[in-house]
């Protein structure tokens, strides 16, 4: 029965790269040029009606229809902030919400891209962590956000003006632990067939999971962020918990394989969050420094974004500028993140969405990581 039902599922094309769209194409004994017709119709022109496909005939158009869909989140709520930044809810299915915001900045537009509905990383200043986890966004799901934002401007799209310039993976969840849908839709992203986005402006950020930055330099060459957010390993194990695993000194080894592994000089992202006398002090500062000798990066300070229920403070701007010129000193390119979005709570860390049965799934997604990360 359960396989009838998988037969007589419509097969949803959005989320299939070039080579599994052609193998369902052959499938449906049709020529392998057909499926590259459809894939740009679906990521360059942003089109879900196989009837609108012009190129291709009646009977596929038919033939289509009745096997497979194009389809993308659904869109529950668009906001726009004062400032030009624009943040969607979108619907997953089964009560789960995630958040997805475009960042306009002169002639770049960054969109910041969920990988999980809910994180069970749990890092103590995140307000997706304190929401606790569902699971883990489809392949689909992921690259239909970058779907949606483009559509947004209209459809069919004209792809040689596209409005999106840069992904960042940095909506909720950790993207490392979403790894095969993840690596997927940015392999997708930076496809010329598809979104055409070069490999540094494609970007992965992660908490660290060492096993898996490694394994992430086999499988795609995009930029790559560290959220550091402390120089120690003693206070790096308060804020973001993971690090108990695998401490500093060790991930950043592994950025190092990783940026030689893609062959290329660029400087790494290190995120740094300033949260009020917890990790922004001169001392503080200064161990970073020291630390930071051992990578070629550049430093991206974050001011705390506060949201309901946490008692972390945003430092004075004073505390700010002190920190960033003791970096600026030692030769660190640093610059800080101007707040985006914060009358929307489009901010970082201020995603949440909306993630159902948190606590037993919270519980379930720590063993997963566990065993992700032992394997
Ligand atoms: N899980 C990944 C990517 C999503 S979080 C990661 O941790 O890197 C994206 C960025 O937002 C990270 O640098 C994260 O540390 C930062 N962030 C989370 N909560 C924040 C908050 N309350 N204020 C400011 N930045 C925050
Ligand atoms: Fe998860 Fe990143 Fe938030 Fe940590 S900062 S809880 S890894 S989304």
């Amino acid at each position: 029965m359960f396989e009838k039902k998988e037969k007589d599922m419509k097969k949803n094309l959005i989320g299939m790269n070039k080579e599994d769209l052609e193998l369902f194409f052959l499938s449906l004994g049709e020529k392998s040029f057909r499926s590259k017709q459809v894939y740009q119709w679906i990521h360059q022109k942003g089109v879900s009606d196989f009837h609108a496909m012009t190129n291709i005939s009646r009977e596929l158009q038919e033939k289509l229809n009745e096997k497979a869909e194009i389809s993308a989140p659904k869109v529950v709520l668009e906001k726009d902030s004062k400032d030009g930044t624009r943040k969607w809810v979108l619907s997953v299915g089964e009560g789960d919400l995630i958040e997805m915001v475009l960042i306009p900045e002169g002639k770049r537009a960054t969109l910041c891209i969920s990988s999980q509905v809910g994180c069970a990383v749990d890092c103590s200043f995140c307000a997706t962590g304190k929401q606790g986890f569902s699971r883990n966004l489809e392949l689909s799901e992921i690259i239909g956000q970058l779907w949606v934002a483009e559509n947004s401007f209209g459809v069919p799209r004209d792809h040689a003006s596209k409005k999106v310039t840069n992904v960042v993976m940095m909506g909720m969840g950790e993207p490392l632990l979403n790894f095969d849908a993840v690596t997927g839709a940015m392999n997708m992203m930076m496809d010329d067939k598809a979104y055409g986005l070069s490999k540094r402006k494609v970007t992965l950020s992660t908490s660290g999971l060492i096993p898996l930055i490694d394994k992430l330099s086999e499988v795609t060459d995009a930029a790559l962020t560290i959220s550091l957010h402390a120089p120690n390993d003693q206070l790096r194990n308060e804020l973001v918990p993971i690090n108990k695993k695998y401490p500093i000194k060790k991930l950043l080894e592994s950025v190092i394989r990783y940026v030689d592994k893609c062959g290329d000089s660029r400087k790494t992202t290190i995120e740094y969050i300033l949260i009020d006398k917890v990790n922004d002090s001169i001392e503080n500062a200064h161990e970073l420094c020291e630390l930071l000798k051992m990578i070629p990066c550049k430093v991206n300070l974050i001011p705390f974004n506060p949201f309901p229920g946490s008692s972390y403070k945003r430092p004075s701007s004073m505390r700010i500028q002190t920190f960033k010129k003791i970096l600026q000193k030692e030769g660190y390119i640093t610059t800080i993140r101007t707040t985006r979005g914060e009358d929307i709570m489009a901010a970082c860390g201020q995603l949440v969405g909306q993630v159902n049965d948190k606590t037993k799934r919270k519980e379930r997604a720590q063993r997963r990581i566990e065993a992700q990360i032992v394997g």
